[in-house]
């Protein structure tokens, strides 16, 4: 890790403005997955145990100017229960209400800001902004990874007036995206799915000379079936990506993995018949909807003996039963594979949480759009603000 984490500053008695990604779902007041939350507790925890003066701040949704639906106040509280302590709630996040907040806080307690794009300026990172959410603290904390993609106020902006470090959870999605992307153990293999190509191409782009083999399965696999000259009925394809496909088959050879079988129905739903088939001509009015248990096994079996697997995107349409088998297979094998083992990717962690499996997972990535970026080998702009060690 080249960047100072919160453990290489001083805190002890002193303000810290810390970035969270507390944008998860809120019905009726309460918060319904607390995931987010609970992935920055260690930050937060640590800087009550270090005697710090923490002011959290995070976006949800997207608002356009104040909107109290999307108000952060249901988080203050849900927050504290997990903390077990009371946490401060400021209903603006710069400003006296938040001054004042802060300027309450005495050491080892906690403040929630509102939510940073009630202001307009937060999404146009304006300096101005910046500096006023910058006098709340002498240092600033990012434990955001799932906003370092986004050079906004609260994300970039105010680490130009502030010492900037990293928080835990933002160092270990560093640590372990910077493996994926700049420094693998070999045998490294790479599987992506999901529903478009064009979402992954830049990952396909950047890994394929980084990994031994990247194997490719879900909606995405179709436009490569289509780049071979095949016909595939009514599945989900990207024509503008075709020539693109067609260019990375010919660059990656046998690198590049793609489905031998495929699952078909004539519509993604529960009692749709549904058949198996090898890969080839799709017949009209039917689409591919998972991977065939013979691609299953043979990613399976390329996963054993691997030091390193990252994994991006569903192999099927999972969230329809008789088309989660593909994804569900590949699971099981990526989580008993013995590699260090890394998940992006909001969909895919939903799935593999669906199977169980969460634990058996070495880092699950947070940060759906970031982690894809930061595999694309871009530099985000949140990451890049972090002092250096
Ligand atoms: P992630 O969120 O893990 O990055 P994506 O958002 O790229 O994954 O893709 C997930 C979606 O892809 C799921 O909703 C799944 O149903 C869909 N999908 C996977 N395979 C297919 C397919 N063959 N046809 C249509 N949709 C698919
Ligand atoms: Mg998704």
């Amino acid at each position: 890790m080249t960047k100072k984490t919160v453990r290489d500053v001083q805190v002890a008695g002193w303000q810290t403005l810390v970035r969270v990604d507390f944008n998860v779902p809120i019905k009726e007041g309460k918060v319904r997955d607390d995931t987010r939350i609970r992935a920055s507790l260690p930050t937060i925890q640590y800087l009550i145990d270090q005697g710090a003066m923490t002011a959290l701040c995070s976006h949800l949704g997207r608002p356009k100017g104040v909107d109290p639906a999307l108000s952060l106040a249901p988080v203050a509280e849900h927050l504290g229960t997990l903390l077990g302590k009371p946490v401060r709630f400021a209903a603006d996040c710069v400003g006296p209400l938040a001054e004042n907040a802060v300027a309450e806080l005495k050491p080892g307690e906690v403040a929630l800001l509102e939510n940073t794009r009630f202001h307009p300026e937060e999404e146009k990172n304006d300096p101005a902004f910046a500096q006023r959410l910058a006098m709340l603290a002498k240092i600033y904390v990012d434990d955001a990874f799932g906003s370092a993609h986004r050079a906004h106020a609260s994300t970039e902006g105010v680490a130009h007036y502030l010492p900037a470090v990293a928080g835990f959870l933002m160092e270990e999605e560093i640590e372990y995206l910077d493996r994926a992307a700049n420094h693998p153990d070999h045998p490294y293999v790479v599987i992506l799915g999901g529903a478009k190509i064009s979402d992954k191409i830049g990952v396909i782009r950047n890994l394929l000379h980084k990994a031994d083999r990247v194997l490719i399965g879900g909606g995405m696999a179709n436009t490569f079936f289509r780049a071979q000259g095949l016909k595939t009925g009514d599945s989900l394809v990207e024509p503008e990506s075709v020539p693109e496909a067609r260019q990375l088959l010919e660059e990656a050879k046998d690198r590049l993995g793609l489905p031998e079988d495929v699952v078909i129905a004539q519509e993604a739903k529960v009692e749709a018949a549904r058949r198996e088939m090898a890969v080839g001509d799709i017949p009209d009015g039917w689409k591919i909807l998972d991977i065939g248990p013979r691609t299953v096994k043979r990613y399976a079996e390329a996963l054993r003996g691997t030091r390193l697997v990252v994994w991006n995107g569903p192999m099927g349409m999972f969230e329809v039963a008789p088309f989660a088998k593909g994804t569900e297979g590949l699971a099981r094998a990526v989580a008993g594979s013995g590699a260090t083992t890394i998940v992006g990717g909001g969909d895919s962690v939903a799935a593999i949480a669906q199977f169980g499996l969460t634990d058996k997972i070495t880092h699950i990535s947070t940060g759906g759009g970031a982690s894809l970026e930061f595999l694309e080998g871009k530099i985000l702009p949140g990451v890049a603000i972090l002092q250096d060690r």
